[in-house]
């Protein structure tokens, strides 16, 4: 164990959900079990997101990184997507994949892509699931990536884009181009639907697959909620 690794175990990290054991409801690892960390804090704002509790405090848990581990080691599956809130917001984040990564874990990230990783992080994550946010989301400027040459140093990357309607494509065109990703591997571009509802996200699940296919992009739907609903925690 490292210094590092194991000043991590006695931090406490305050996370806006209990850790829970499910699985990957979207993008590459669909389907796969996995242990959820969510760390608190987010300020992007986005105007549909389905985690608002993830904003501010306070915590819906606060664990220490040993107990983060036990949780984990007693799951199958030896996956953990860290995500938010917007984790790399977080003073919490690198010492989370610090500790994840050196016990041995497999570590996805998820995060809205507006805020650089540091080397270390980019060292210790395993995949990176990044979301650049459309008009939709009603966003200020200053929380939407400038630049993400980043990516091509990253382990397994993807870029994911929550439509609403079909013509929002167009959109993921125009934002591949104007952060310099023109060249960008279309099977690592992911169209997922909106929805917090199965009824919301069902009617949009064709017509975006179709769009998506047309780019040769991928698609995925929700898989937690078509499983789960809106529910909390799953
Ligand atoms: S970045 Fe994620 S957590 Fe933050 S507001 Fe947007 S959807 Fe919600």
């Amino acid at each position: 164990m490292t210094q590092t690794s194991a000043a991590a175990r006695a931090l406490r990290f305050p996370l806006a959900d209990p850790l829970f054991h499910s699985l990957q409801g979207e993008g590459a690892t669909l389907g796969r079990p996995s242990v959820f960390v969510r760390l608190m804090g987010c300020t992007v704002g986005c105007a549909w997101c389905d985690t608002k509790y993830s904003w501010a405090g306070p915590p819906a848990a606060e664990l220490s990184g040993e107990d983060i581990l036990a949780y984990c080691r007693a799951r199958p599956g030896r996956q953990v997507v860290v995500t938010g809130g917007e984790p790399l917001e977080s003073p919490f984040f690198e010492p989370l994949l610090i500790l994840l990564h050196e016990a041995g874990l497999r570590v996805e990230v998820e995060t809205s892509g507006y805020l650089e990783p540091s080397l270390v992080a980019l060292a210790f994550a395993d995949q990176w699931n990044v979301s650049p946010k459309l008009a939709s989301a009603g966003i200020g400027d200053e929380k939407k990536p400038r630049a993400l040459g980043w990516l091509r140093r990253a382990n397994e990357p993807y870029l994911k884009f929550v439509l609403h309607k079909p013509a929002e494509i167009a959109e993921v065109d125009a934002m591949l181009q104007a952060l310099g990703l023109a060249d960008w591997p279309p099977e690592r571009v992911i169209i997922s639907p909106g929805g917090k509802k199965f009824e919301d996200m069902n009617k949009r699940l064709l017509p975006l697959a179709e769009a998506a296919l047309a780019r040769g992009f991928r698609f995925t739907p929700r898989l937690h909620v078509i499983l789960w609903g809106d529910k909390r925690g799953v």
